[in-house]
């Protein structure tokens, strides 16, 4: 089961990760992009650190929420509305639970995952978050059906986001500002799909 409780830590967990990569995501941003990425990203959850004493007494449903809110007003760029899409659909997946169930979780991370793929229409191979997402989800997925549990599951979901990373360097980007390069874009690592990676790891280190 995961808690309200670590909910709240893995958004924390995320935000400082965010904060200590900000420079690392601006540079992958720098090679294919307009290095903006890290700051985008760190400024959203700089205002999502602030609010986080006030997620204290809120449900889970009612915090994704707020996180979502917070991004969409704040992050700007292509990420701010995909991530805010995210959490939008993770508020959706996840109404009036207490705690969260792997198959629950399994709900929340397909829900984000469509929701981004609905609102920027990328496709896999495209270069982008979804890369590193959707494998996730695929993981996760295979790996409740088998019956493992929240935490063994995720460890699986983790290394194939990892695995999906890698494998977006040798793509040639056809989604956001990447794909103004062309064969440009070829050899780098995608900003948003590293974020992405980050988000999911720093869950595995709340609920492990
Ligand atoms: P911007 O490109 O507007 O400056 P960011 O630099 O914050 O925004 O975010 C760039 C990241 O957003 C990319 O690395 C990619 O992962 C993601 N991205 C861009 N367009 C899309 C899309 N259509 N679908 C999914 N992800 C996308
Ligand atoms: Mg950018
Ligand atoms: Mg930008």
């Amino acid at each position: 089961m995961v808690t309200q409780v670590q909910i709240i830590q893995w958004i924390q967990v995320f935000a400082s990760v965010i904060e200590h990569n900000k420079e690392e995501l601006t540079e992958l941003d720098a090679a294919i992009g307009d290095a903006d990425h890290g700051i985008n990203m760190d400024r959203g959850f700089r205002k999502v650190s602030n609010l986080l004493p006030s997620f204290v007494d809120k449900d889970i449903s009612t915090i994704f929420k707020t996180v979502s809110m917070t991004l969409i007003s704040s992050v700007g760029g292509a990420s701010g509305p995909l991530y805010g899409t995210w959490f939008l659909r993770a508020s959706s997946a996840t109404a009036g639970k207490k705690e969260l169930t792997e198959d629950d979780m399994l709900k929340l991370l397909q829900s984000g995952l469509d929701g981004v793929i609905e609102r920027g229409k990328a496709q896999l191979g495209d270069k982008t978050m979804v890369d590193v997402l959707s494998p996730a989800v695929e993981a996760f997925e295979q790996a409740v059906n088998e019956g493992m549990g929240t935490v063994e599951a995720l460890r699986v979901a983790v290394s194939a986001a990892e695995q999906g990373l890698q494998e977006t360097i040798p793509m040639l980007a056809k989604k956001g500002r990447a794909s103004y390069l062309g064969d440009r874009s070829v050899g780098h690592q995608d900003p948003g799909g590293t974020s992405a990676y980050f988000m999911l790891r720093s869950l595995l280190k709340v609920v492990e």
